[in-house]
């Protein structure tokens, strides 16, 4: 599940890494208004950020990040910002928070690495701007070091990122305060279960000359992006409460699925796909789009296929708008094809009616004896094929007729 920007700070702060003292995330002009106003008014800020909160980057370039001076520039910024589209997701919450004064922004995340089994910590001098145009026009400023379980016990070593700090140049007098950041920053990507833990910018914050005050050239997290496990989700107290109303969270059938304990994952194509077993199911993905379609969904009904299991499963494939016929992939194991047909057969009974075609595959055990039961029910919905290529080609042609 993706954070957005004040959860993501919030879970920061609560691992230790420094982040902007205060913030208050604010729906209504109104609100952001008396934030505004005691930070400004009361605690004698310069100055506000108003910050979309949505779950994507490129804020700023959006108009959705702006400084305020004042309680009328702040409300009229919020006015503009609530309400907002960013790149289509519309901004029903605004983060008000104290600005900082920036004397230079830097870039720091680590982030899963599938392919060498490790954490990929990247950082920067250059931040504030995209990483991947850094990488591009500047792939020297860029380090990137994965770092392996065998490496780290119980955290990372401090001397490794001390070794990132001097490897990316970072200004010599905050090279170990920035060290020990990443070391809380991987740490809280570890302690809650994170995948990605981004901040861009870091920054270092000004100081006056001859003036010693708190907060001064300090090292801190100024924006932040964190996506953390959902399969990680039962070792966190308070998981769900990351989904808060208003903010794009995660899809409703996903959600809905996930509480049936059903394997679904939503595309972005108009074929539904339902088989029993992963391996099937990825197998279909790729018939399909080798017919030039488009998977809607994965779904994966399990090793049984029973009447329950399939209701339950087309179900939810059938509530998603963007379906527009479902290719069903049984391959008979255990259970045998009359089951898995009379399982499709009582499904659709419960279901009703829907607009959607279904096309069946059935093979394996009895699978001759299921194709006959599905043909002498002769329902509307449903056409049997007895070929996975054959159903894949109808059920693509019947998506997009
Ligand atoms: P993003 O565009 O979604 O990545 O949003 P950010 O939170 O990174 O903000 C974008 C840019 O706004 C930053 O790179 C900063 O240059 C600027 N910005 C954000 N917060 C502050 C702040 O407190 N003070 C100042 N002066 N600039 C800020
Ligand atoms: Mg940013």
């Amino acid at each position: 599940m993706d954070l957005v920007e004040f959860q993501g700070k919030q879970l920061f702060r609560r691992n230790g890494v420094p982040v902007p003292a205060e913030g208050t995330a604010c729906r209504t002009v109104d609100e952001v208004e008396a934030a505004a106003r005691s930070y400004i008014e009361a605690d004698g800020a310069a100055a506000v950020m108003v910050k979309a909160q949505v779950k994507t980057g490129g804020r700023g370039k959006a108009g959705g990040v702006k400084y305020a001076p004042s309680v009328d520039d702040a409300v009229e910024h919020a006015g503009n910002i609530l309400g907002l589209d960013i790149k289509g997701h519309t901004v029903n919450v605004v983060y008000i928070e104290p600005a900082s004064d920036i004397e230079e922004e830097y870039y720091l995340s680590v982030m899963h690495d599938r392919v060498n089994k490790g954490e990929l910590i990247i950082c920067s001098r250059e931040g504030g701007v995209e990483i991947e145009e850094v990488n591009r026009t500047n792939p020297d400023a860029v380090v990137k070091r994965t770092v392996l379980p065998s490496e780290r016990e119980n955290g990372l070593p401090k001397a490794i990122a001390l070794e990132i700090m001097t490897q990316a140049n970072m200004p010599e007098d905050t090279r170990d305060e920035a060290a020990d950041l990443l070391v809380e920053l991987f740490g809280a990507y570890l302690a809650e279960d994170a995948t990605l833990t981004e901040i861009n910018p870091l920054i270092k914050t000004k100081s006056t000359p001859g003036a010693d005050r708190p907060g001064e050239g300090r090292i801190i997290a100024l924006d932040a992006k964190v996506t953390l496990d959902g399969n990680a989700a039962f070792r966190h107290d308070g998981y769900e409460e990351w989904q808060i109303e208003g903010i794009d969270n995660d899809d409703p059938l996903e959600a809905e699925a996930k509480d049936k304990g059903i394997q679904y994952v939503k595309l972005d194509g108009n074929v539904g796909v339902l088989g029993n077993g992963a391996g099937l199911v990825m197998a279909t993905l790729d018939v399909v789009a080798q017919n030039g379609g488009r998977a809607a969904n994965f779904l994966d009904v399990g090793g049984g296929a029973s009447a329950d299991e399939m209701a339950e499963s087309l179900g939810l494939v059938l509530k998603d708008p963007s379906v527009k016929s479902v290719f069903i992939n049984i391959f008979g194991g255990i259970t045998r094809g009359e089951e898995v047909a009379n399982g499709i057969i009582e499904a659709t009974k419960r279901l009703g009616d829907f607009p959607q075609k279904l096309v069946i595959r059935l093979d394996g055990t009895n699978a001759e004896e299921g194709r006959r039961i599905l043909e002498e029910a002769n329902l509307d919905s449903v056409v049997s094929k007895p070929t996975m290529q054959d159903a894949a080609a109808e059920a693509v042609r019947l998506a997009n007729a």
